[in-house]
């Protein structure tokens, strides 16, 4: 039977990414840090589940964990993974999102050494490109990110391929943004599909936002899931931009959430605090996934409206 070890299991891909393996039949093994999360309730409970509490900072313990487990396939998607909480944080972020995927990737090495049939997958980001010109972004746009989290990625991202010219077979996945019904509220969509419930049924007077320009490519999470499995079964590990292709304003996600309960005049309802304005913003993000689509046969299957639509829907029913 495969292993599979995930960090960040709770959080929206690590839960789906659990799904999808025990679905295949994987023992999979995830590190957590809470005993009770939302995630891990919907994962469901199986014979071949392990969650492990372990600090992902305490000297050796993670790197003891991987040699005990042995996994066939290491994802690292544990992440202090808003940009915004980055600047509020930017030491913590290089520790959680650099540092501990370099361990992650040496005591793969360890095991690779041994024999084992390792593989390794980075959760990147299209924020490593920071305030690129170029668009779209492919694989070889420059990496010069402009946040604490794009920086943390980027080292986390180089790492990989430093552990792969090793033998380590190592992957990154260049994620965009990516939703579903489990992305948290501190997430600018989520706040937005979450508040627009609330406002539709009077529990709720208006939403405060940021930047409602800034552009963004935004795909389906369990699409996004897939084609981290995809890039982990190739035969070679590699760099993969995973997007959609089209970008969407915020005000466009506005639309289609204020859309879905039937309001068409949202000027009222939102009002922009410089608070919520991040220090450095990418004017915009949009990826060419074409690599990913030759070489691991991944397109992605839901279009923006639609993921606009099931947040939206999935809060009205946490309402009801
Ligand atoms: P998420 O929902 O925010 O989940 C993050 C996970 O990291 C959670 O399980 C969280 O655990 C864990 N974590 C954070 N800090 C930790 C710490 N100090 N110690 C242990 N665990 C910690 O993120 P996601 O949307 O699933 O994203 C998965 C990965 O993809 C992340 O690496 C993210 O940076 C990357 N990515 C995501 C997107 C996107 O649009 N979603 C785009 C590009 C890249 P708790 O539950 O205990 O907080």
């Amino acid at each position: 039977m495969p292993v599979a070890l995930i960090t960040g299991i709770s959080g929206q891909d690590g839960s789906y990414l659990a799904q999808s393996l025990l679905a295949d039949g994987y023992e999979v093994h995830g590190i957590v840090r809470k005993p009770a999360e939302e995630n891990l309730a919907a994962i469901g409970e199986s014979s071949r589940l392990t969650l492990h509490r372990t600090d992902l900072l305490a000297p050796g313990a993670l790197e003891d964990l991987v040699a005990d487990v042995k996994p066939n396939e290491l994802y690292s998607l544990a992440a202090v993974s808003s940009v915004f909480e980055s600047w509020r944080s930017p030491v913590q972020t290089g520790e959680i999102n650099g540092q501990v995927v370099v361990r992650l990737l040496d005591s793969a090495f360890r095991l690779h050494e041994t024999g084992h049939d390792v593989r390794v997958l980075h959760a990147s980001s299209a924020e490593v490109f920071g305030q690129t010109e170029v668009s779209p972004q492919t694989e070889n746009t420059p990496i010069r990110p402009s946040s604490p989290y794009g920086a943390s990625k980027a080292y986390a991202h180089l790492s990989v391929g430093v552990f792969r010219g090793r033998g380590v077979h190592a992957s990154n996945c260049i994620l965009y943004n990516h939703e579903s019904p489990r992305r948290p509220e501190n997430f600018v969509t989520r706040k937005i599909t979450a508040s627009v419930a609330r406002i539709s049924r009077g529990l709720q007077d208006g939403i405060e936002l940021g930047n409602l320009d800034a552009r963004r490519d935004w795909g389906w999470a369990p699409d996004y899931v897939d084609a981290m499995r995809r890039a982990v079964t190739a035969p070679r590990g590699g760099d993969y931009i995973v997007a959609t292709g089209v970008s969407h304003t915020i005000h466009d996600f506005l639309d289609a959430a204020f859309a879905r309960v039937g309001i068409t005049d949202w000027s009222g309802l939102v009002t922009q605090n410089p608070e919520f304005v991040r220090p450095v913003d990418p004017a915009e993000q949009r990826g060419d996934a074409t690599k990913a689509r030759d070489e691991l046969g991944w397109t992605p299957t839901t279009g923006f409206t639609t993921i606009v639509e099931r947040m939206v829907d999935n809060d009205l029913e946490l309402l009801a």
